[in-house]
């Protein structure tokens, strides 16, 4: 490793590719470590027999100006769409394309679990499974859901004061390919079960064939939440028909379990940074229910780091 002061980012969905981005930015080395196949974390694409879902994160939105510019630039550059109207963007061909976009050219660890962290005099080593060390480094970011952060810290024998506040709910996700014409891009009903359903089909960049992703509705995902995948299809199915006034005679259906969805209670603050320790944490968990908070925790947490190791010459 080079002279360059490194950071191991833990995590590589939106929140963690910001970290990366802004941190390489300013001339940092920042290696990224994600359990996924592939990195995008709940801005999540399933793939089976040629089609797609987008059975994560839906679209995205700007409320503030950073992110604004952020999807202006993507916009730009193909990276993302709008959809649906009301500002809503898509990535292209798939959600997770702004954090492949983010993550481009950087030292991005795939398919690894990381176990562990440790600190030793003034610098940290990430374990992986099995049994992989990785490091050193001079500090750590996680940007895994709040429970996850706190178990890895937990295990490890560290605290970040204040993170046990932040909580999520849960969201079982049905995807649907179907041969019956489905007219509508986005349904939000918001009652037991349906929360939503989005036509994947209808999103600009993806293959073609009628296919649909259906979210449950917080609270009856927390009451389903055990049950078997074919009890959740089962049930989901008819109450989307009901909705679409239409039979829709899947041609495939699958669930997907969310148990860390959308955060119920954030912290209020962009992030969290010892830097005693030059440990930090940061997602969606510190500012809302959205791929702009992770966006936003990512490039706060960015910016914590960047004031006490200071950006190279
Ligand atoms: C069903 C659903 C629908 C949603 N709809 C929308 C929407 O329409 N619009 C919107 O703005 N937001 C939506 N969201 C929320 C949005 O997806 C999140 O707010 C955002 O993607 C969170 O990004 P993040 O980087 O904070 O966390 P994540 O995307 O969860 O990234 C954390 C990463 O950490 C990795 N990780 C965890 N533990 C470990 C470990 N031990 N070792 C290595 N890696 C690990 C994970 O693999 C993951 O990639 C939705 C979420 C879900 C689940």
């Amino acid at each position: 490793m080079s002279d360059r002061q490194s950071v191991a980012i833990l995590g590589g969905g939106m929140a963690g590719a910001a970290a990366a981005r802004k941190l390489a930015e300013a001339g940092l080395t920042a290696q990224v470590f994600d359990k996924g196949r592939a990195v995008g974390g709940r801005m999540a694409t399933r793939r089976h027999d040629g089609l797609q879902f987008d059975h994560g994160a839906q679209f995205m939105r700007a409320h503030g100006p950073a992110f604004a510019a952020q999807l202006a630039d993507w916009e730009r550059r193909g990276v993302v769409a709008p959809w649906a109207g009301g500002g809503r963007r898509v990535g292209m061909p798939d959600m997770k394309a702004p954090v492949r976009d983010l993550l481009a050219g950087l030292p991005v660890a795939s398919a690894v679990t990381v176990t562990r962290i440790r600190r030793t005099g003034a610098v940290w080593q990430v374990e992986t499974a099995p049994d992989a060390v990785h490091g050193p480094f001079d500090a750590v970011a996680i940007t895994f859901p709040a429970p996850q952060v706190i178990a890895l810290l937990d295990g490890s024998g560290f605290a970040l004061s204040g993170i046990a506040r932040a909580s999520y709910a849960p969201c079982w996700s049905l995807m649907i390919a179907t041969d019956a014409a489905v007219a509508e891009a986005l349904v939000e009903p918001r009652t037991d079960p349906i929360g939503l359903i989005a036509g994947d089909s209808s999103k600009p960049g993806r293959p073609g064939g009628n296919r649909l992703t259906v979210h449950a509705t917080e609270e009856w995902s927390r009451r389903h939440l055990e049950e078997p995948h074919d009890a959740i299809i089962a049930a989901l199915l008819p109450a989307a028909e009901h909705h679409l006034g239409i039979a829709l005679k899947p041609t495939y259906a699958a669930a997907h379990r969310w148990r860390y969805a959308q955060v119920e209670c954030s912290l209020g603050m962009p992030c969290l940074y010892d830097p005693a320790l030059r440990l930090g944490a940061g997602g969606d968990w510190c500012l809302g229910a959205r791929i702009e908070a992770a966006y936003d925790s990512g490039s706060a947490l960015a910016a914590a780091l960047l004031a006490d190791l200071g950006a190279p010459a």
